[in-house]
């Protein structure tokens, strides 16, 4: 898909992915502009009677022109991609953002609540209901302006019943309490998933989410959310309230308008809006701060009681536990989901075992290599190269000689190094990673990764099916015949003979004789497949799109799918043995299994940045890599 040419459309790279399908980075040829294009799945779109729907709400969608609306610019169907076109938003997702800074201050939330708001009434006005409002289809620019994005697109996929499941638990979290009993949402159904965005942006997570889907689905129709204030000193309880009435369970009780909802912050805005003169800085000041006095009063004598009250249990505890293990466990896996940490750190972030480490960068990271258990390279967007020489507590950046998108880097031994992008380009080291040098290009599909044969032998996989061979450490390529045109994401050998590679549309090949030729086999799934790796000759595992992990045991023959417990996509699987695994996901997901992928256990990265790949380090130390310039360690 990268580098092709969909219309007028030139395919430039994969910006995000959903439950419909992936979202494009494109440039439009005739109007000289860039784009974005939402391509739906090939399982969504091979029923006519939905391509018509769709096309349907496109044309609709593109009549709603709002400062707080993506706008959408047109579908394409051209050689059978069935796609929305819409503008191209630089900035970060509301989910991002949450999921960046843990939490958002208040008078940030109410900025962008604004926003929402002035966006959605408008819509409504037009008598459009949204249906899925939620972080993730809500983007800030660049400059400061919020946008609601997927307006209209999500009734196509609903009224068909396309969505799949694994979609339904991201959105379910902000379903209204009638959507969850499949009654026709109304204009007071946004509200209610507004009112749940700002839950969460105020205290960075949903109100309701308790795992299962079931328990989930039960708290929309009969739970009232937790009061914020309570968690939050900052917050007054007014906007309790606030959430309360959008959150009501009987439609009718909620904000009948956006703009009564409107209307009713007005008062809240002007004291808790970050103020633009320096006199109405000082009053707010005042109003806050008497608040605050008044909460400081109230609260004061319930948190002595809590003080005394936890006091007793830690000491009891620490008398009949070993208290410097505890510590060291703790220091090891520091457990953070309770409202306590809301309060004692601000920039609270979900749970987890794995620790970042600091880069310096917020650029994306695609590629990572360590030559031994000290010294790793991580290559990434802009000509990104990190090199540590410890173990990653400190990554300095190394000059590139070039600003394109680099996607992976392996090293044959200690001084010989490759890389790999963008538009073709390769470019080797043989001092240890100081000094690169571009290889001549002679084809210009996107490299995706890169594998390491053995001391002189290099394989990369990419675009439109591309498969090359280099025999001297990656001064010289020769294509080879892949007999495919969908685009390769990974490579693995099996044995020195047995080599698989995975890619676009379940695309699967084999290779019997050292990568001389390739065949495909059969395909089982219209997803992307992402990784593969193989523990033994027989035993091998492959992830991809919408979560799906296949095993298998008899050397490819037979693919059977795991439950994985993960909807979003796969991006990386690592196998020690037949046993032990981890897979990354998109969304941030990490999880774990030990008994052969039977069972998973999620290990949330933290934060909801795509992370991108996986790699053990010699003696086994794991590092995942992804967006945003995140690097973890489990070291
Ligand atoms: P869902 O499929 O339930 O809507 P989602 O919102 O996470 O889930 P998509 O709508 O497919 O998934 O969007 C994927 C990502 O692509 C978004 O999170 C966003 O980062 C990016 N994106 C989508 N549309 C645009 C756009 N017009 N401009 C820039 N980025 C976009
Ligand atoms: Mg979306």
């Amino acid at each position: 898909m990268i580098g092709s040419l969909i219309g007028n459309y030139k395919v430039i790279s994969v910006i995000g992915e959903g439950g419909m399908g992936t979202v494009y980075k494109a440039f439009d040829i005739k109007l000289e502009r860039y784009v974005a294009i939402k391509v739906l799945n090939a399982q969504t779109t091979n029923k006519e009677q939905f391509i018509e729907r769709f096309k349907r709400e496109a044309k609709n969608q593109a009549k709603l022109i709002h400062s707080n609306i993506v706008p959408v610019y047109g579908f394409t169907d051209e050689s059978q991609v069935l796609g929305i076109v819409m503008e191209y938003v630089e900035g970060e997702t509301l989910e991002h953002l949450i999921g960046r800074k843990g939490r958002l201050e208040l008078s940030e939330a109410l900025n962008i609540l604004k926003q929402i708001l002035q966006g959605v009434s408008y819509a409504h006005s037009k008598s459009y209901i949204h249906r899925d409002i939620k972080p993730s289809n809500i983007i800030i620019s660049k400059d400061g302006y919020v946008k609601i994005m997927d307006f209209g697109i999500s009734k196509a996929l609903f009224d068909k019943g396309i969505t799949k499941t694994g979609t339904k638990i991201g959105t379910l979290l902000y379903m209204s309490p009638e959507q969850v009993r499949a009654e026709e949402p109304t204009k007071q159904s946004d509200i209610y998933s507004i009112g749940i965005t700002f839950f969460e942006m105020l205290i960075g997570k949903t109100p309701f989410d308790l795992g299962t889907e079931f328990e989930i689905m039960e708290a929309h129709i009969k739970k009232n959310p937790s009061r914020i204030s309570q968690a939050l000193d900052t917050i007054p309880p007014e906007i309790d309230k606030i959430v309360a009435k959008a959150l009501d369970k009987n439609p009718m009780k909620r904000y009948l308008s956006c703009d009564e909802f409107l209307e009713e912050l007005e008062n809240v805005f002007s004291k808790y809006q970050t103020p633009k003169t320096k006199a109405e800085k000082t009053q707010n000041d005042k109003k806050v701060k008497s608040a605050r006095i008044q909460k400081i009063k109230i609260t004061f004598f319930g948190l002595l009681a809590l003080a005394v009250f936890g006091f007793i249990t830690y000491y009891g505890f620490y008398l009949v536990s070993d208290f410097w293990e505890t510590m060291k466990g703790r220091r090891a896996a520091p457990s953070a989901d309770t409202t306590i940490n809301y309060r004692s750190n601000p920039s609270f972030v979900l749970k987890s075992n794995w620790k970042y480490q600091e880069t310096n960068t917020t650029l994306n990271l695609n590629g990572i290599h360590f030559i031994d258990d000290s010294t790793g390279f991580v290559v990434g967007q802009k000509g990104t190269l990190l090199k540590t020489t410890s173990s990653g507590s400190v990554w300095e950046t190394i000059v590139f000689p070039d600003s394109s998108i680099l996607n992976d880097i392996k090293f044959l031994n200690s001084t010989n190094g490759v890389i790999v992008g963008e538009f073709g380009k390769i470019f080797t080291t043989s001092d240890s990673g100081n000094s690169w040098q571009q290889v001549n290009k002679f084809f210009d599909e996107t490299i995706f990764s890169l594998y390491a044969y053995d001391r002189n032998t290099l394989f990369a996989v990419g675009d439109k099916g591309l498969i090359i061979r280099s025999v001297d450490a990656g001064k010289t390529w020769e294509r080879l015949n892949s007999g495919t045109n969908n685009l390769l994401f990974s490579l693995y050998f099996s044995t020195n003979k047995v080599g698989y590679a995975v890619g676009w549309n379940g695309t699967i090949l084999k290779t019997e004789d050292r990568g001389d030729s390739w065949r495909a086999t059969e395909s089982f799934t219209p997803q992307y497949l992402r990784d593969v790796i193989f523990v033994d000759e027989k035993t091998g595992f492959i992830c991809g799109g919408g979560g799906e992990i296949y095993k298998t045991t008899n050397a490819g023959k037979e693919w059977n799918q795991l439950t994985s417990n993960l909807f979003s996509g796969l991006s990386g699987i690592l196998f020690s043995d037949k046993n032990n695994g981890l897979v990354i996901s998109q969304k941030g997901e990490i999880n774990q299994t030990s008994d052969g992928g039977q069972n998973w256990t999620s290990n949330h990265s933290g934060r909801y940045y795509s992370l991108s790949r996986v790699e053990a380090t010699p003696s086994g130390n794991i590092y995942i890599i992804g967006f945003h310039g995140t690097i973890l360690t489990n070291k």
